[in-house]
């Protein structure tokens, strides 16, 4: 029998071997003129998967919630309104942020968990600014709902406020364009679509961001993630003549550098599409056996992931048969939702065989915690978007 698992969770994802193959190979120098080249070709290709020619690329190692602080580190000064659009459990961890670096938050919620604050909500909160900055979770990873961040961002430069974007669980896998859609610092962490394991946390500020930066009054209070450190160290890398702040995980940023090339490589356009293309397939094929998703419509439905609640009578030890099955996914994690629903990762190098083999095995767990339905049915229609 074959140990392996399949591991479909929101993060860490699988990689594929060339990722891996460049974590095992002996470490360098970090001022080796090979990890410059390496390092220094990594962050203009960030720029490129950002979307961001003109944007300062920074990477820190770290996980996703660093790169949180570093947005709110760098851009908030005591007294400071922020405003924060919520999605989800990771929208209420950047109000703990802010709110830690002695911003004054307001938060715009939806009308029920697995739904967005509407266009019109967010600009009536926006009209009694003005705000320093607004956050918006591209996709909440708890909820499993995805932000219209084009719009969201179009209003954020209508009244004059920074547009921060929590994309650590979008980019590399959501449509997600910064400098056309008036982003002002997209933020993220390796180990999701970006496929890359753990340890990276990944920050794009364009010119505004920046701006904001150079007018700070007070200093950054925090030492690690001030960029007055970072940023001369990210433009020695850029121009190939490395200089020390804090010493970077060689290996991870070597990894991190194979994976933009593949994502380049893919394309933006049609990766994409084909996160869009597994994901549509794999909630077909789970609304066809009767599941219920999360996101209160599809259209709200993110592509990076999949939530979905147990069916009448069935409950988290589901998750366990599934992972008999050879699946591992993930359980709930927003609180008001508590054990009810469970969560499912297909991004990054997902493949359509990978949505199957998971169908299969919730179909199967289902079967066995003695779930009536059509067995089958979800894997027929999730061929049938497949095949389409
Ligand atoms: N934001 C979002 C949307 C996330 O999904 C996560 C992690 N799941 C984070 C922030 C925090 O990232 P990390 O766990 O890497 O600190």
């Amino acid at each position: 029998m074959k140990d392996r698992k399949l591991l479909m969770i929101p993060g860490p994802i699988e990689f594929t071997p060339e990722v891996l193959q460049a974590m095992g190979l002996p470490t360098t120098s970090h001022l080796a003129a090979n990890f410059a080249e390496v390092f220094g070709q990594a962050l203009e290709r960030l720029r490129e998967v950002f979307l961001a020619p003109g944007g300062c690329p920074f990477v820190v190692a770290g996980s996703g919630t660093l790169a949180m602080e570093i947005a709110a580190a760098n851009l908030i000064e005591p007294g400071d309104r922020a405003l924060v659009v919520n999605t989800g459990f990771f929208s209420d961890r950047y109000v703990a942020i802010l709110e830690r670096h002695g911003a004054e938050v307001t938060v715009v919620a939806p009308p029920v968990v697995g739904d967005v604050p509407s266009l019109e909500a967010v600009e009536e909160a926006l009209k009694k600014g003005p705000y320093k900055l607004m956050t918006i979770t591209h996709v909440d990873t708890s909820t499993g709902v995805i932000a219209d961040v084009r719009n969201l961002a179009y209003l954020g430069q209508k009244y004059e406020t920074l547009v921060i974007v929590d994309g650590v669980c979008s980019v590399g896998g959501e449509e997600l364009r910064m400098e056309e859609w008036g982003v002002d610092l997209t933020l993220t962490a390796s180990q999701k679509a970006l496929g890359v394991p753990p340890g990276l946390a990944i920050v794009v500020a364009g010119e505004r961001a920046m701006e904001a930066f150079r007018k700070r009054k007070t200093p950054v209070r925090t030492y690690y993630a001030d960029w007055t450190n970072w940023l001369p160290v990210m433009e020695s890398y850029l121009a190939r003549k490395p200089i020390y702040f804090g010493t970077p995980p060689v290996n991870l940023i070597w990894a991190l550098n194979v994976s933009l090339g593949q994502i380049l490589a893919e394309g933006l356009e049609a990766r994409w599409a084909r996160h869009r293309h597994l994901s549509d397939a794999f909630k077909a094929g789970l609304e066809a056996i009767g599941l219920k998703l999360v996101p209160v419509s599809r259209e709200k439905a993110a592509h990076t992931l999949t939530t979905v609640y147990y069916p009448e009578g069935i409950d988290a030890r589901l998750l366990g048969l599934i992972l008999e099955a050879g699946i591992i996914v993930a359980s709930g994690r927003h609180p008001a939702l508590g054990e009810r629903y469970f969560r499912v990762g297909h991004m990054g190098a997902v493949t359509a065989s990978d949505i199957l083999s998971t169908l299969g095995a919730i179909e199967w767990a289902l079967a066995r915690s003695g779930y009536r339905f059509d067995v089958g049915a979800g894997l027929a229609a999730a061929e049938r978007v497949l095949t389409a």
